[in-house]
């Protein structure tokens, strides 16, 4: 189930996010996990990001592991279920967008969730230090930074320093098939398939992927529906 997964086929794994496209519908609201216990298999991990994305659609949050003792036992170690890889994007924290609280996610961060040394280094540590056996690439609607590579190469003016760093990253997987809006949004796909991707081919990850102890998936949120769905 999860070796399909991976594959990018509709195969479901858990209530939404491995249901491929066109989401399942998860539970609106969903009782917060209790005793501290999280997710500890891909699937699990899957399950429990769909249902906080559930809860997060329907305001329904349940603010998880925010309280006094989680803050205590934050003290003496971590254990984040998922690693989350996405955008800068004021408008989508990973904490936020899941409903999950202290400890659960390792979120790490650029614009167009591109990927560097620095970011790499960061999800191998997550995941080979921590084991963390569930890696998100998570695009989102309307991102600047895939938009801003789009309109780089459409003007043929060159970025600022630094932002040319991100648009570089990003022009090989420019959607050349759509023209206007449409091809931001098919590039916002398609980078979140690149980056994927290329994170799979890591062969670290790749070696825990194969043993069954790590899913590398695609995903979009969507701002309008507030949506988190699998890029397949
Ligand atoms: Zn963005």
């Amino acid at each position: 189930m999860l070796r399909a997964a991976l594959g990018g086929t509709a195969a479901a794994v858990g209530a939404g996010l491995g249901a491929g496209p066109g989401l399942a519908p998860a539970p609106a609201v969903a009782a917060p996990r209790t005793g501290g216990t999280r997710p500890t298999t891909p699937a699990a991990a899957l399950r429990e990001l769909a249902r906080g994305n559930g809860r997060w659609r329907a305001e329904h949050q349940a603010h998880p592991h925010e309280g006094a003792s989680d803050r205590v036992a934050a003290v003496s170690g971590q254990h984040p279920f998922a690693l989350i890889l996405g955008c800068i994007d004021s408008r989508v924290p990973p904490e936020l967008v899941f409903d999950q609280g202290l400890g659960d996610l390792m979120t790490v961060r650029s614009a167009g969730e591109v990927l560097d040394e620095a970011v790499l280094g960061s999800i191998a540590y997550g995941v080979l230090e921590l084991r963390i056996p569930l890696v998100v690439v998570l695009g989102h609607q309307s991102c600047g930074a895939v938009a801003a590579a789009v309109r780089a190469e459409e003007s043929g003016e060159r970025p600022p320093a630094h932002i040319d760093y991100i648009a570089d990253r990003i022009r090989p997987v420019i959607d050349h098939g759509h023209t206007g809006p449409a091809r931001i949004d098919a590039t916002i796909t398609a980078n979140v398939r690149h980056v994927r991707g290329l994170l799979a081919a890591e062969p670290d990850l790749a070696a825990r992927v194969a043993a069954g102890r790590l899913a590398i998936v695609g995903a979009r949120y969507e701002l309008g529906s507030q949506r988190v769905h699998r890029v397949a």
